[in-house]
């Protein structure tokens, strides 16, 4: 059946959809913010859901920002009690995996991600190895860097805007030493929406790089992977997928990755997609529902409200 507007359902079928689910799932970028702008209504949206009894979560593919920058972004749009554990990102779930790798054993990563995630791998005792290198490289300063002194445990990959070749190189190094050396990496978004009108290509393209030169394949812990599904199922205790629902601007990182959980499916055009693109999709990747955006749920809940 064609995706509904969820103002477009009889207030009796808006009543059906809010009792359909306990918990929201919500993508972040292009659903409660922009990377760089904001949405109106998003915050006050969240706390109306919270006022009606439902859990909700977050799950976005950007760990360039750490917990404390999410947290800032909350209190900028009023959402009120969002705690560090409502939000997964790829460190995170990385982390998480790091762990259960490692069965308690410490793990030694080299990490080709932001400073951010890499500051998150510091809080969670993660002994990491980076570069970042500001001066002008010569072939025998490259011969330099490329230098292992430690074999480690896996190659961390994830968005990473400073990201250069020499990084890239020691990874591709890390990866051909140590034939047990894991490749895992955040998202596989091939695009970016950075602005208005403006998307750029993302980070997935250099992680093709990596695997091109170790013929490695990688471990993928952000949307859509079903290890990160599993891992939020067990997170936050969802036995029952259907009475949870994800909400997301993408079709591929949150459309699919909603159904493959078994999730129902919310896409917000408030992002990167038009209502064109959606009807444009095959009826099997498109989402049960749709709205303008996470704005139209304090409307849906107000229109249930005066009607009981
Ligand atoms: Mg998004």
């Amino acid at each position: 059946m064609a995706p509904r507007h969820i103002l477009e359902l009889s207030v009796e079928e808006q009543r059906k959809f809010i009792d359909s689910f306990d918990m929201m799932i919500s993508d972040c970028d292009g659903v409660v913010w922009l990377l760089v702008g904001w949405i109106p209504g998003t915050g006050e949206a969240i706390n109306a859901l919270k006022d009606a009894g439902k859990a909700v979560k977050f799950v976005s593919n950007n760990s360039f920002r750490t917990d404390d920058q999410y947290m800032e972004k909350f209190n900028t749009i009023g959402a009120r009690n969002v705690q560090h554990d409502d939000i997964v990102h790829p460190v995170k779930s990385i982390v998480r995996y790091l762990h259960t790798l490692g069965k308690g054993k410490k793990q030694r990563v080299y990490s080709l991600m932001s400073l951010e995630a890499n500051e998150t791998l510091r809080k969670h005792g993660i002994e990491y190895e980076s570069l970042q290198i500001k001066e002008h490289l010569t072939s025998a300063t490259l011969v330099d860097y490329l230098a292992i002194d430690k074999p480690v445990d896996a190659v961390l990959f994830d968005i990473h805007l400073d990201m250069s070749y020499v990084e890239l190189a020691k990874a591709i190094r890390h990866l051909q030493q140590n034939e047990n050396c894991h490749l895992i990496a955040g998202g596989s978004d091939v695009i970016m929406p950075l602005a208005d009108n403006l998307n750029v290509a993302g980070f997935y393209d250099f992680l093709q790089h990596v695997k091109r030169y170790t013929n490695r394949e990688a471990t993928y812990l952000g949307k859509p992977s079903p290890i990160l599904g599993e891992m939020l199922k067990s997170m936050y205790n969802i036995t029952q997928p259907e009475r949870c629902i994800f909400v997301g601007d993408m079709l591929v990182q949150d459309v699919q990755f909603g159904k493959s959980c078994g999730f129902q499916s919310l896409l917000v055009l408030s992002g990167s997609l038009t209502i064109d693109d959606m009807h444009a999709a095959p009826p099997e990747a498109q989402p049960d529902y749709y709205a303008d955006s996470l704005a139209d749920l304090t409307q849906l809940l107000k229109n249930v409200q005066n009607k009981s």
